[in-house]
């Protein structure tokens, strides 16, 4: 059945108004959405296409994942290979060699003894994972009263129960308030425009605000505390960077009162920020690091949780002994996907054969300046900055809901070619790794021009 909504003439041969209707987008305006939908069909480096053929630069890594660029030869070229070896293996008492490869190789990357990697398919996946192993990680070692978890305001950790309790976006928790986790808090978030408007880098105000999980302590008791989760820094909410000695603070409190630290790098990891982790960037190593996004530059779903030596020793001490015992009741059909680990091997070569991790580290003072550029624009209010990732604060318009973002986001794909990340009255970019100089002055000229569209 059709709908009486006007067909878009540019959606290619293969879209139907019919097609359009019965797919229900996630986290779009949908109505809005099909009535121009802005579609993309090809990808190859910087660039997406549409249906029609026309080159979109992009200024997100599709949704901060495609670090590497788009169908990148090598990667393509090891999927392939492993979809004709070994399409499947299943994950629960059979594996391949591939997955133990991967994970070996992952842990090489992190710092400490983040030594053991648990695959997922998605960070949504990977977040309530590395929950569910913090709570047993306690009950194991005889502990099983600390049952709370603390998250943060502005956070994102995917939309699992789990990842939407400790998350701190209201949307996305009010509706479903009813079946939030019991037992959990909030620390405040590290934003204020006050105090860090239009900083790069790490802002110098803000350490303080980690104290706040020393309150918590003091009213539930440590002994109820399993553990704190945050992303280093926060991405989804408009990019919000650590303050100067905020992390270092949250490792020491949560290490007086034996609290597991939990770092959501789905966003931060693999480059982002100019090194494998956002750990390694801080010098700070948390207990359990989640990844996902970047770990095959988005080419095939995978993400997981990396846990120290300890965390995996205590658990395979608690079955010791019993060879019929299993260690963690808990995994996907898709734990570590052939396709998915094959992709990730080839990510990761090319990571290192490129050395992007390096790139954005000497790429970061030259990106600063260049979105910095848009400071004196009358519709820009603040400017933050982290690695390859920037968020623009525009104007909300008075008495409407905040839609500055959307609004630059569609002018920004449809009359200027570039693809902006658009949340509420913010813009977000985090090119892949591979972006020139030249394309980073192109970003800041084509989001200036959406700007104006919009302003
Ligand atoms: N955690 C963080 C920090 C994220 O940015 C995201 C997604 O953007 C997620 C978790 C959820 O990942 P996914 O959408 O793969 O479930």
């Amino acid at each position: 059945e059709f709908t009486a909504m006007t067909p878009p003439d540019d959606l290619g041969p293969a879209v139907t108004p019919n097609d359009l209707d019965a797919f229900w987008v996630p986290f779009t305006p949908n109505a809005e959405f099909k009535q121009r939908p802005r579609l993309v069909a090809r990808a190859e480096g910087m660039h997406y296409y549409t249906p029609e053929g026309r080159a979109v630069l992009d200024a997100t890594a599709g949704l901060w994942c495609a670090n590497a660029g788009h169908c990148r030869k090598p990667i393509v070229e090891a999927i392939q290979k492993a979809a004709a070896e070994l399409d499947f293996a299943p994950s629960f008492q059979f594996s391949h060699p591939k997955a133990f490869e991967l994970a070996s190789r992952i842990a090489a990357l992190a710092p400490g003894d983040l030594n053991h990697v648990f695959f997922g398919n998605s960070g949504s996946e990977a977040d309530d994972t590395a929950l569910k192993i913090a709570l047993a990680y306690h009950r194991a070692r005889g502990e099983g009263s600390r049952t709370r978890l603390i998250g943060r305001e502005r956070a994102y950790h995917g939309v699992g129960f789990g990842g939407i309790s400790v998350g701190g976006m209201v949307l996305n928790r009010k509706w479903f308030s009813g079946a939030m986790l019991p037992g959990v808090d909030h620390l405040p978030h590290t934003y204020s425009r006050e105090h860090q408007a239009f900083t790069t880098g790490q802002p110098e105000w803000g350490a303080h605000l980690a104290d706040d999980l020393e309150r918590m302590i003091a009213l539930h008791d440590a002994s109820t505390i399993a553990a704190v989760i945050v992303e280093p820094m926060a991405g989804s909410t408009g990019v919000l960077p650590p303050p100067k000695g905020y992390l270092e603070r949250l490792r020491e409190i949560t290490s007086k009162h034996g609290i597991l630290l939990i770092f959501d790098e789905v966003i931060t990891g693999y480059g982002r920020l100019g090194a494998s982790f956002a750990a390694e960037r801080f010098g700070v190593v948390p207990d359990m690091i989640t990844f996902a996004k970047g770990v095959t530059s988005a080419s095939v779903p995978l993400s997981g949780v990396i846990a120290t030596e300890d965390i995996y020793k205590t658990f395979a001490d608690s079955v010791a002994g019993a060879d019929h015992a299993i260690d963690l009741f808990h995994g996907y059909t898709y734990s570590a996907h052939p396709l998915a680990c094959a992709a990730g091997l080839a990510t990761l070569d090319l990571y290192r054969d490129e050395g992007l991790f390096e790139r954005v580290a000497g790429l970061e003072a030259m990106w600063a300046d260049a979105i910095m550029d848009l400071k004196d624009h009358p519709l820009v209010e603040d400017i933050r900055q982290l690695g390859l990732t920037a968020a623009f604060d525009l104007a909300p318009v008075p008495g409407t809901p905040a839609r500055r973002g959307f609004d630059a986001m569609r002018a920004g794909f449809h009359d200027h070619d570039i693809m902006l990340r658009a949340s509420a009255d913010t813009i977000c970019l985090s090119p892949p790794l591979i972006v020139s100089e030249a394309e980073i002055g192109e970003i800041v000229a084509r989001t200036r021009k959406a700007f104006d569209q919009v302003a």
